[in-house]
């Protein structure tokens, strides 16, 4: 069965007028410590892919989980809990590390990356809604006790267990994955954890089954099913969860409503840093807090990650970053030029609206769309002509980047009518002492046969 798709198919799918709305369920970040640039990539681009359906007219119902419990270190179901781990680091509680990291991601992602805010919801607020549905699965025969360890998925109750990563089962029954003692099968994951027996988890519930906490898979299905209801168009997270946790999502879910969980599945590649996988023993594990520090802009950084195609590895370097960053600032000249030169006809500006939509509909190609965006800027510029502030709105309706800026005040624009004036009657002097008292305040100058253009240093 073909799980992956493009958006083109999608489009087709959800024609407006066939949906009420779409209904998009992202998997979260674990807050156990300071999200890195990495753990961005992927909301940048599902971010877009929610901005794609509003333009087009397409309301979006988009949810995302926050995982603040229940995710072990190993995918395996073992290991310690990351954010007891992360707790125990700060010699802070689980919760607290919670509600700091969430205030953290909060600003990064929806203050200094102007994502798009899904809705979000905590793992721990559905408690209980997470154990009826282990009892769900109990009374339908899906799940076996281990003592001491938890109540487990049997996943070779399923006929179609793995579908979406296409497993091998059996090369898994070879031993390809760790093993808790009494699993009855390897792929079998974790729906309830106990709590050790030595020792008081910060984060723990009363269950049917006993005191413990509830498996990293399960919050996905719950929170999905809570909040959108049995079945949902598209669901998004990165490629690493198709084996484990995106196959076990989709095992629990369907195993209790019985119908298709996701029509789509998206997931992003990742991007390295200069070439290699990020690592605290290589100290290459950026966050956006490095990238503001370093006086860079942070829609650089989008444009650094929309300059890949979401399915293909990505790089980050600071060279890659300085590019992104001269990209940009090209971008923004252009569009002050909205403020002083005449804009193109209507007619170019559908065309370009359409081709950028094309580009973004098509599998969510955003290097096209941004390469769109550059031929359509550099041909303005070479007509000596703007783009209009409808299209410059379109960009940041649609990628998230704003490009344009306030008009600049009155003062700056009689500053400039001298400058004009002075280069005209050839007072040079006054004319490069009025060019940089303009710079003095952020207004840079471009000189040409027709006349001096302004755009923010
Ligand atoms: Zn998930």
């Amino acid at each position: 069965m073909q799980i992956y798709n493009t958006l083109t198919r999608k489009q087709e799918e959800f024609t407006p007028g066939n949906q009420e709305h779409i209904k998009i369920y992202s998997c979260g970040l674990t807050v156990y410590s300071h999200p890195h640039i990495g753990n961005w990539v992927g909301y940048i681009y599902w971010d877009v892919l929610q901005r794609y359906y509003e333009e087009v007219g397409i309301e979006v119902e988009r949810v995302q989980n926050i995982t603040d419990v229940g995710h072990l270190v190993s995918d395996d179901d073992s290991g310690e809990d990351k954010m007891e781990k992360g707790a125990k680091a700060e010699g802070k509680t689980a919760w607290e590390v919670a509600d700091k990291y969430i205030e953290i991601a909060n600003r990064e992602g929806y203050e200094v990356l102007r994502l798009r805010k899904p809705k979000l919801i905590r793992a721990t607020d559905l408690i209980k809604e997470q154990i009826e549905f282990v009892e769900e699965l109990e009374k339908k025969g899906f799940t076996y006790r281990i003592d001491g360890e938890g109540i487990y998925f049997d996943t070779s109750k399923l006929s179609d267990y793995g579908k979406l990563a296409r497993l091998d089962i059996k090369g898994l029954e070879e031993g390809a994955r760790v093993k808790v003692d009494g699993k009855k099968n390897p792929t079998d994951f974790a729906l309830w954890k106990f709590s050790p027996k030595d020792q008081k988890r910060d984060m723990e519930w009363e269950s049917p089954w006993g005191t413990g906490f509830p498996g990293w898979h399960l919050e996905c299905s719950v929170i999905a099913r809570t909040a959108l209801g049995d079945q949902i168009h598209a669901h998004t997270g990165g490629i690493d969860h198709i084996p484990v946790h995106h196959t076990n999502e989709i095992a629990q879910t369907e195993s209790v409503t019985g119908k298709q969980f996701s029509k789509f599945w998206l997931h992003n590649n990742h991007i390295k840093v200069d070439g290699t996988k990020m690592s605290k023993s290589l100290g290459n594990v950026y966050t956006l807090v490095d990238i503001e520090e370093r006086g860079y802009d942070p829609q650089a950084f989008k444009v650094l990650v929309l300059s890949k195609h979401y399915q293909t590895e990505g790089n980050f370097t600071w060279e890659i970053l300085d590019a992104s960053q001269n990209r940009l600032k090209n971008w923004y000249a252009v569009a002050d030029l909205a403020w002083q030169l005449p804009n193109v006809e209507q007619k170019n500006q559908s065309t370009f609206i359409n081709d950028v939509m094309e580009a973004v509909g098509d599998d969510l190609d955003t290097p096209k769309a941004l390469n769109i965006i550059d031929e359509k800027f550099n041909a303005l510029v070479n007509a000596n002509l703007s783009p209009s502030l409808r299209e410059l709105e379109f960009i940041d309706n649609l990628l998230g980047i704003k490009l344009a800026g306030e008009d600049i005040s009155e003062r700056l624009k009689s500053k400039l009518l001298e400058r004009k004036n002075a280069r005209d009657s050839k007072d040079w002097e006054a004319s490069d002492r009025i060019r940089d008292e303009l710079k003095e305040e952020g207004i840079g100058l471009n000189d040409s046969t027709t006349g001096q253009t302004w755009y923010r240093i």
